[in-house]
């Protein structure tokens, strides 16, 4: 298992399309980190330049701490699953599994790594078939054995799940991170799903436009982002983000003007929100996690709470909870992509 770097790393395509800009990014041997973003954020280029499948343009790219840019894709004992897993469909499960090791040395009997390899995965009873007799998840699950047959030292997954149906995608994607905490092996997986990447990842980094815009454990993404678009980003349901003027008053608790509602935050603020300070009188954007709100009369408040009126529009029944859309007064804030 390896430790993987990306020092300044810059990816530009014909016609200055730039892919990737200046990332830089240090995973730890055997960690899990996933990099989240939307479609045409750059994920896939990063994956392929560490795996050594796109040149990088400028920068460097460390595998154990040595220069890797100009090591043939072969040599870096990297495996990687895509999003069309390409099988072989004239060959059997176990003739698709082993294919790494023939080409590796065609005389060898497999036998035993791919049933070790088909029975981490539990499709030891779908070796004998082809892929146009397997289930997409069936399928996945083959190519993911015919990716970590060889034992790769680190794995890079992009989009493994996407062209699988809800259900089966929560399900492989437990399965995918129990597998790859079992092989211990260092993981770089991709999507554009933030609900995998949260609860796949020790780390999550949200890309946008080629930039890293916050790396961090899942929790502190979503409880902490950096800037707007990660609190946009991440999180289900999507966070609240009003436009609001704040104001200082003496005594340290700050007053945020929501449109004509003026509320008075219950604490005085935290050393943490100094930056506030500078934004005084000046509009800013709150963001408001669903979760941190709650329903009641004037009455009922603690006083930990701040009160914001507001008419209840609509109630989304979800089973386990309801979503409440309330209409405030206040703006909601634009936020781009
Ligand atoms: P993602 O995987 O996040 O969807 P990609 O890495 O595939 O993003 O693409 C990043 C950007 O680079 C996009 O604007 C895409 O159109 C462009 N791009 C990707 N591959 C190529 C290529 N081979 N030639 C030119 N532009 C490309
Ligand atoms: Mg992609």
């Amino acid at each position: 298992t390896r430790a993987i770097s990306l020092r300044d790393v810059t990816k530009i395509y014909p016609r200055d399309v730039v892919a990737v800009n200046r990332l830089s990014l240090d995973i730890s041997p055997g960690e899990f980190v996933v990099l989240l973003g939307p479609s045409g954020c750059g994920k896939t280029t990063v994956l392929r330049m560490i795996a050594g499948l796109e040149d990088i343009t400028s920068g460097e790219l460390l595998l154990d701490g040595e220069l890797a840019n100009a090591v043939p894709p072969g040599e870096r004992q990297l495996a990687m699953v895509f999003q069309h897993y390409a099988l072989y469909p004239n060959m059997t499960g176990q003739q698709n599994i082993s294919f790494p090791l023939k080409i590796e040395s065609p005389g060898r009997d497999t036998t035993n790594q791919v049933r070790e390899t088909a029975r981490l995965l539990g499709i030891e009873d779908l070796l004998d078939r082809l892929p146009a007799q397997l289930s997409g998840g069936e399928r996945q699950r083959v190519a993911m054995g015919r990716a970590i047959v060889r034992r790769p030292s680190a794995f890079l997954l992009d989009e493994p799940l996407s062209n699988l149906d809800a259900k089966l995608r929560t399900r492989l994607r437990a399965e995918i991170a129990t597998l790859t905490r079992h092989l211990g092996v260092t993981t770089v997986y991709v999507t554009h799903d933030q609900a995998e990447a949260m609860s796949l990842g020790d780390r999550v980094a949200v890309m946008r436009d080629g930039v890293i815009q916050q790396i961090g454990p899942a929790r502190e993404v979503y409880q902490r982002p950096e800037n707007v678009f990660v609190a946009a980003f991440v999180g289900t349901p999507r966070i609240n983000l009003l436009r609001a003027a704040v104001h200082a008053p003496l005594d340290g608790r700050l007053n945020i003007d929501f449109g004509t509602q003026r509320i008075q935050l219950p604490q005085p603020l935290s050393p943490d929100h100094q930056m506030l300070r500078v934004q005084m009188g000046r509009e800013i954007t709150v963001g408001l996690r669903s979760e941190a709100a709650r329903i009641a009369s004037p009455q009922e408040m603690r006083p930990t709470e701040a009160l914001l009126n507001g008419v209840v529009q609509h109630v989304e029944f979800q089973g386990h909870e309801s979503l409440v859309h309330v209409s405030t007064g206040a703006h909601p804030a634009r936020v781009e992509g």
